[in-house]
């Protein structure tokens, strides 16, 4: 995830509004995503992590509502703001309901949108930052030193971590004795790069056991979750 620049998904299939769109926003220091069709949209969200989706209505091919759904049921929660050339309350409400969490109808005052992101942004680091963990995490023997990027093992060996491995452990420790999917997984870890095999999160696990279990073949923190993810208990 990166931690200085914001990244966001603009969906808009109105060629002139998308470059004027685009070039404000990154005027505003935000890093821009393009996609031209609800198509588009899906594929960038699933290869790719987002602060903020802006998201027309009215798309060829699978419309915003369409892909506000689809997000969602994928887990999702990247804040999405929708925009309409339709006044019309019913899509308002639709989308709304389907997991939008803002909406703007058109023609609308960029400084107003400006605001509504900024607010959407905000909201979702608090929470991002309320969730996330301190420095320090100890489990059994073991503890972990995020800023460190290390670990000192049970068996009192300090080890240092890779960026996703360090990655991957605050975000199944940051869900304790939650499944955290392998979608959920391979947004927030992998994120802009391509896609890793499934062995590759597999391989992440078995070092975790490795490093930090008393017996890795019976493992007491760290479980996969056959055909769905892993989880972390305690
Ligand atoms: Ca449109």
């Amino acid at each position: 995830m990166s931690e200085q620049t914001i990244s966001i998904l603009l969906v808009e299939d109105e060629e002139n509004l998308h470059e004027a769109l685009k070039l404000n926003l990154e005027l505003e220091g935000y890093e821009v995503t393009s996609a031209m069709d609800g198509n588009q949209a899906l594929k960038a969200v699933e290869s790719e992590y987002f602060d903020l989706i802006i998201l027309d209505v009215m798309l060829p091919g699978i419309d915003g509502i369409g892909v506000t759904e689809s997000i969602r049921i994928q887990q999702n929660e990247v804040p999405i703001l929708m925009l309409s050339a339709r006044n019309a309350s019913a899509d308002r409400v639709l989308g709304l309901k389907k997991g939008a969490d803002d909406y703007l109808t058109k023609p609308f005052n960029l400084e107003e949108l400006l605001l509504r992101i900024q607010k959407l942004v905000n909201k979702n680091k608090k929470i991002q930052e309320k969730d996330s963990l301190g420095e320090l995490y100890s489990f059994g023997r073991n503890t972990i030193d995020f800023k460190a990027q290390e670990a000192i093992t049970k068996t009192g060996e300090r080890i240092q971590l890779s960026k996703k491995e360090a990655m991957l452990l605050k975000l199944l420790i940051e869900n304790k004795n939650e499944v955290v999917t392998r979608e959920k997984i391979l947004q927030t870890v992998w994120g802009y790069n391509v896609y890793p095999t499934t062995r590759t999160i597999d391989n992440f696990v078995l070092s975790f056991r490795k490093y930090f279990e008393e017996d890795s073949r019976n493992p007491e923190y760290f479980h996969s979750v056959r055909g769905v993810g892993y989880k972390y208990t305690e």
